[in-house]
């Protein structure tokens, strides 16, 4: 006997059981970013390396050590993407969308990133993600936020809290680092391992470390608020308070910087403390220097991703309600002529009543094996078809839940009925 393949380690199924908290997160979030303005776009997979590494930074966690980069069978270095807004971007500039219009994009999808797999972290995982192009104003960056709280509140999520910073200017951060690294160099005993490395590469990354005497440390460090430029520092007020007049919380977190260089002012975090270490939902902030360092014309720019595994976790944790995928109808029918029968007025069912869910038991057996299955479907009625049924054209109609009556039915009542049941 062969071996049985298993799927490739931190890269999930998503089994039947689980869709339909999927669905719901998909649907929900599209009808909301609808309700924006937003529109899709659909991007590959895989893009050129440089892309990334031209975006994201060559010293970051992503392009270091968690991207999937292969050559093609051309010899091109390719990589499946980790992020999405290097690919949105991209798409943007190269079909001309940037001119003098907002942008208002989402796109979601799988992500990559060899990362080592845990709870809620992946190696495939899932983002949705949303873009605006050409908006500079503080407006913007409140509005994204109010869509996002919005969206928690239509998930049914509760429990999820608001981080925001401002990173300034990159004359800011340059100035900043400077100062940090020189401070931290005199102290470079008392760091843990992780940040003793990113002095040199990614010193800012320091900042959100996870370790404690790190972060006790830290708190004597200059800080970055003390560096930012006056335009940054209203740009951020600005966004404070349309937050407050929007009754949205946050809590400034000073410490708050993103793993991607592209960022600059405005950065936010969605939090929550439900999820173990894993706790960020939702990431995101202003990148106004990426579409021109990528070789678009300087354009203002503020997005988000949310991580799809982390959400739903939350939603089958809190035991959000669902949507019911059974099917309404399980059509029951011995002998071959109810067969025959049982799966046409299926059909003119569906014809008649859209949205209407029916499965057909296919394949025969005994009434009793087959009524065994609809009970199994989780259908609420079986419809019921004989010999006898079918020769005097109706059907019977089964109560499968709680109520357990049958009534008999001529077939051309079935759709009204049916429809009435259906409330
Ligand atoms: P983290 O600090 O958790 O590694 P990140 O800063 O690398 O997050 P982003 O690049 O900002 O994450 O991605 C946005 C969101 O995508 C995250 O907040 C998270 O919800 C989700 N996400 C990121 N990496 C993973 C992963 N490996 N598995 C599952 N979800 C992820
Ligand atoms: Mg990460």
């Amino acid at each position: 006997m062969s071996r049985i393949l298993q799927a490739v380690r931190g890269m999930n199924d998503i089994l039947p059981e689980h869709s339909p908290a999927w669905q719901f997160v998909e649907d929900r979030t599209r009808a909301v970013l609808e309700s924006y303005g937003f529109r899709e776009i659909r991007l590959p997979l895989v893009e050129k390396t440089e892309l990334f590494r031209r975006s994201i930074g060559e010293v970051t966690d992503i392009v270091e050590k968690e991207m999937y980069t292969f050559e093609d069978r051309n010899g091109d270095s390719l990589s499946l993407r980790p992020e999405g807004t290097a690919g949105c971007v991209r798409a943007c500039i190269q079909h001309g969308l940037l001119g003098s219009q907002v942008q208002r994009l989402w796109y979601g999808g799988p992500m990559f990133r060899h990362e080592r797999p845990q709870k809620g972290r992946y190696r495939q995982f899932h983002q949705i993600g949303v873009e605006v192009f050409g908006l500079e104003g503080p407006d913007v960056d409140a509005e994204l936020l109010m869509l996002t709280a919005r969206l928690w509140k239509q998930l049914g999520i509760e429990g999820v809290q608001l981080q925001l910073n401002s990173l300034g200017t990159s004359e800011a951060r340059a100035r900043f680092r400077d100062d940090l690294v020189a401070w931290l160099r005199t102290r470079f005993d008392q760091l843990d391992e992780d940040s003793q490395r990113r002095l040199d590469s990614n010193p800012l990354r320091i900042l959100d470390s996870k370790n404690a005497d790190t972060q006790a440390l830290l708190e004597q460090a200059p800080r970055l608020w003390d560096y930012i430029d006056e335009a940054s520092r209203s740009h951020f007020e600005g966004l404070c308070a349309l937050l407050d007049a929007a009754g949205i919380a946050y809590e400034v977190n000073p410490r708050l910087v993103r793993g991607l260089d592209y960022y600059g002012r405005t950065v936010f975090e969605w939090v929550t403390d439900q999820l173990g270490a894993q706790g960020t939902v939702c990431a995101g902030g202003r990148y106004d220097v990426l579409v021109e360092h990528l070789g678009g014309r300087a354009t203002p720019a503020v997005g988000f991703a949310m991580g799809l595994e982390r959400l739903i976790a939350l939603i089958e944790g809190q035991g959000v309600a669902l949507p019911d995928p059974s099917p309404h109808l399980y059509v029951v029918a011995a002998g071959e002529q109810a067969q025959r029968e049982g799966l046409l007025l299926a059909e003119r069912l569906r014809d008649a009543l859209p949205g209407l869910r029916v499965l057909t038991h296919c394949g025969g057996g005994s009434f009793k094996s087959q009524f065994k299955k609809a009970d199994r479907s989780g259908a609420r009625w079986a419809l019921v078809l004989g010999e006898q049924e079918v020769q005097q054209r109706q059907a019977g109609l089964k109560h499968l839940r709680g109520d357990t009556g049958q009534e008999t039915l001529p077939f051309d009542t079935l759709t009204e009925r049916i429809a009435q049941l259906l409330g």
